[in-house]
């Protein structure tokens, strides 16, 4: 089996605690790899190397334009290695290989995207209202950034982080989930051939408990940037909050899909199933609640289970698979969980609702893709995150009803709109509380379109311009040019 190691100060490491953990196959549920069982004294050596390389190395000597330079050589790497790093992190997550393969091309983007703005973050002069004074602001890395990510998409979701981080001048501790580190661990060999100093890029695996909160509570880390369970960033802002870090949370969702009955519902039905069956439902935005309205409910249910009949399960390396497993274990009893409570809470399951056992499913975590009818908005089904391909279809009358019914829950991530009227669509757009809103489309995501989570999905943004301000903190310069000291005792 391959054993990976740590990735500490430019050099692959044991690690300290000799111990490693097994990660397993979802598809095939078996172990295929060893992941370095990291703990607080690694995340020490990684945080100080970090700030090393942001205090004193030849990183912190580097030009902006020097940082773009290298953010586009790592680019270039990481789309030379995306097959590889793509099949990596379908033996770790069991997410289909077209998936991940779109994702490992689409990643350089980013790389070059914040490369191009790293020489561009541009402080101003001020025109002070104080004589004989010149002020103007200046805009330096945060710090040390840890980076905490899922399992569901280990790199894009990295990505996202890091390339505005780099870009700002930041360095890096990355902890990525224990179920899928095995890419990170890979891709941070590619920044040594890139040719970043050493202890810009860290990463130290393992669990929550034994690397997540030491790296949260290390007095040298500034900003912790985190995607994951609302429950988790909870607990991570109460501790950051305590030492006055900064934050930046991309939290769950519950995501209405709302479709009016003027809708094109041939394109409709295909947004409703790319949004809860791709990625076997396991992605922040999941449209996981669908709102139809009464007057198209019907037809449009059929039309939905007709095109969901067709999605074929299996394993997640073939082309033509369409739903993977579930990525770990307890993911996978939490789905069939919710299963169950759907059901005890009234809901018809019309599609699905089993473990899939079909030959093609071998050894994998499958559940079947699951459709709910007769859902009302106030049970468990329609307000908790599953994370799994369960959708739960709610009927709405009209505009104020799909609007009500929409925002009623504490998630805020995303939502889409299905209309083919383009007033309604902005009605809708400008009162939906989310993040991301999408009109005749689901699940688009870019390097340059801002994202992140209203109400409980999260805190700040990435993507697009403004991230890389998550990672940049304002210093406002002040020099006197001729201005004589008054009275000392008051102020200036
Ligand atoms: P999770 O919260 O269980 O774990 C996320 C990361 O936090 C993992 O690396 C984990 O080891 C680490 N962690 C756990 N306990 C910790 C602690 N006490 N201190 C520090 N770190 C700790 O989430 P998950 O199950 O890996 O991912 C699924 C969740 O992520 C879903 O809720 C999903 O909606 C969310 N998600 C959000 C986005 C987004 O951009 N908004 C994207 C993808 C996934």
């Amino acid at each position: 089996m391959k054993r990976y190691l740590l990735h500490i100060d430019g050099a692959a490491r044991e690690p300290r605690s000799g111990r490693w953990f097994d990660t397993q196959n979802p598809y095939t549920g078996e172990s295929w790899a060893q992941i370095p069982r990291g703990d607080a004294s690694d995340v020490d050596d990684a945080v100080q190397a970090a700030h090393r390389a942001l205090t004193q190395g030849p990183w912190a000597e580097l030009t902006a334009t020097q940082r773009g330079a290298l953010l586009r050589r790592l680019a270039d790497l990481i789309a030379r290695d995306a097959v590889q790093l793509a099949t990596t992190e379908v033996r770790d997550n069991g997410k289909l290989l077209a998936e991940m393969q779109g994702q490992l091309n689409y990643i350089p983007q980013w790389f070059h995207y914040y490369a191009g703005l790293a020489d561009k973050v541009q402080g101003s002069t001020l025109p002070l209202d104080k004589k004989g004074y010149f002020a103007f602001t200046r805009h330096e890395p945060v710090g040390v950034v840890a980076a905490i990510t899922p399992w569901n998409s280990p790199l894009m979701l990295l990505s996202w982080k890091i390339a505005p981080a780099l870009a700002a001048g930041c360095t890096v501790v990355v902890k990525p989930s224990e179920f899928t580190s095995a890419s990170t661990l890979e891709l941070a060999g590619l920044f040594d051939e890139a040719g970043f100093p050493p202890g810009v890029f860290n990463v130290v695996t393992g669990f929550g408990a034994e690397v997540g909160t030491p790296l949260v509570e290390h007095p040298l880390v500034a900003k912790i940037s985190f995607t994951g369970s609302d429950s988790t960033g909870r607990l991570i802002n109460e501790k950051a909050g305590r030492h006055l870090k900064h934050t930046a949370m991309e939290l769950g969702g519950k995501s209405p899909n709302v479709v009016f009955e003027d809708a094109d519902l041939e394109q409709a039905a295909y947004g409703a199933i790319s949004g809860i069956f791709a990625a076997t439902g396991q992605t922040c935005i999941a449209g996981s609640r669908l709102l139809v309205q009464s007057s198209i409910h019907d037809a449009f249910v059929e039309r939905l289970l007709a095109l969901a009949r067709t999605a074929r399960m299996g394993d997640p390396m073939r082309p033509d698979t369409q739903v993977g497993p579930i990525t770990t274990p307890p993911q996978y009893q939490k789905v069939l969980e919710y299963i169950d409570i759907a059901r005890s809470e009234g809901a018809t399951a019309v599609l699905g609702g089993e473990r899939g056992r079909a030959p093609e499913c071998g050894q994998g975590w499958f559940v079947q893709p699951t459709i709910f009818t007769n859902v009302r908005n106030d049970m468990r089904i329609a307000q908790e995150e599953v994370f799994g391909p369960v959708l739960s279809i709610i009927r709405f009358e009209n505009e104020a009803d799909a609007l009500r019914i929409a925002n009623d829950v504490r998630f805020g991530l995303a939502a889409a709109v299905w209309t083919k009227d383009i007033g309604r669509a902005i009605r809708m757009s400008e009162r939906l509380q989310a993040g991301t809103v999408w009109v005749n489309t689901y699940r688009a995501v870019s390097f340059m379109a801002p994202f992140g989570g209203y109400k409980d999905s999260g805190l700040g943004r990435e993507n697009g311009i403004d991230a890389i301000r998550e990672y940049v903190q304002t210093k406002c310069v002040w020099i006197n040019g001729g201005a004589v000291a008054g009275n000392p005792f008051v102020m200036r």
